[in-house]
């Protein structure tokens, strides 16, 4: 612990990965809480299958489709995809000294967006699933960022075959070149997901959102100020010796509270080595980031015997980029999760954090203490 001090001062800490600050307050932690409710143990009461889920094998799903019979990870278009393929065309108009194109601006999106469901169980969650039957979403998920790959791209030629076939149903090319993959989770009703079928998202668009631009730029602006290097190698390598901010490491990849964490329980898996996408990961690789998942959701449901609600994205190189652009990629992914005491206290980004920056109470090392001592069996299976 060597900047001891700030345990018990307020402090900003820079967030290096999208050049930003936020506020932390470890004093607070301290103060007396008078809002907090200890539940009990939440046990899972969910069937292995639900008639009325559009996600379950053999169901029907709102634009009348019916699901395959599907054993292994099923990926499908979404029925309420936020962005079509097929759109009507539209162009700025005006010239560019015009207020209008000043101040009131928008582009066109065009992409595609699909559902991947984890298992054909209905009552199942990623903090349920071993490694080895982790591998099958992992394998899904580059198969269909392999398949929207730009053939410019240099990670195109060391890509997997372009078409994907799960479960009776093909994900073809898309028929335009979009620039971004966004694969994401949100799980729990907390973060607003409706069905407790264990399933994630996948968008593609034509633009680079606003998130993975604040990321690589602040990675190319790295590598071309630190001789080439990864920001996320050497940052690390650097936790790897501060030890006091892992959660949990094996051959490839680090879990750690970032240095800049804003949640209270906010963890990144990082690949150790520098790897530009999932299209760089060795079989073993793939195994060791789908552990990676599974100690990272199930010490989540330990923390506060309960299913832990989050958001989680991984971040990769673009489909389509710039040589300096997928060179300065490096595989990570994200987990903000919003409980903050209990199963029930959540953070809220409010007030302060809405109109300032960021802050936060629990400093990421203690999260991470937390966290590291929740490894071992799922709390639930002890539950009858
Ligand atoms: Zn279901
Ligand atoms: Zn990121």
């Amino acid at each position: 612990m060597p900047e001891k001090i700030l345990d018990d001062i307020s402090h900003r800490r820079y967030n290096p990965l999208r050049g930003t600050w936020l506020l932390v307050s470890p004093h607070r932690t301290k103060r007396p809480w008078q809002g907090q409710q200890e539940v009990s143990p939440s046990k899972n009461t969910l069937p292995e299958y639900d008639p009325s889920c559009y996600l379950c094998p053999g169901n029907k799903r709102a634009q009348g489709d019916i699901n395959p019979d599907y054993k292994t990870p099923f990926v499908f278009v979404n029925d309420y995809s936020a962005v079509k393929e097929e759109q009507a065309e539209y162009k700025q108009e005006g010239e560019p000294k015009d207020l209008s194109s000043l101040l009131l601006r928008a582009d066109a999106v065009t992409g595609k967006c699909y559902v991947l469901t984890f298992s054909p169980s209905h009552n199942v969650t990623l903090a349920d699933l071993s490694p080895a039957e982790i591998l099958p979403v992992v394998h899904t998920w580059t198969q269909i960022y392999s398949a929207h790959l730009s053939p410019k791209s240099p990670l195109s030629a060391i890509s997997v075959p372009k078409t994907v076939t799960r479960a009776g149903n093909a994900i073809s090319a898309p028929n335009a070149q979009y620039k971004w993959m966004q694969i994401f989770e949100n799980k729990g009703a907390a973060m607003g997901c409706s069905n407790p079928h264990p399933h994630g998202q996948i968008w593609t668009t034509t633009g680079l959102p606003e998130e993975p631009t604040l990321e690589l730029e602040q990675l190319m602006k790295y590598r071309h100020e630190h001789g080439g290097k990864s920001l996320l190698t050497d940052y690390a390598k650097l936790e790897m010796e501060k030890v006091e901010r892992i959660v949990f490491q094996n051959t490839s990849f680090l879990v750690v509270c970032p240095w800049w964490a804003t949640w209270p329980f906010e963890v990144m898996v990082i690949s150790k080595e520098h790897k530009r996408a999932l299209v760089d990961l060795n079989e073993a690789e793939k195994l060791d980031f789908a552990e990676a998942i599974a100690e990272v959701t199930r010490r989540y449901d330990n923390l506060f015997e309960t299913s832990f609600p989050y958001s989680s994205g991984i971040h990769q190189a673009p489909l389509e980029g710039t040589d300096e652009e997928i060179e300065a990629s490096h595989f990570h992914m994200h987990f903000y999760p919003p409980l903050l005491r209990s199963a029930t206290v959540k953070k809220f980004l409010v007030g302060y954090e809405l109109m300032a920056e960021p802050q936060r109470d629990i400093t990421p090392e203690q999260a991470a203490a937390r966290l590291r001592d929740c490894g071992g069996e799922l709390y639930r299976r002890y539950l009858v």
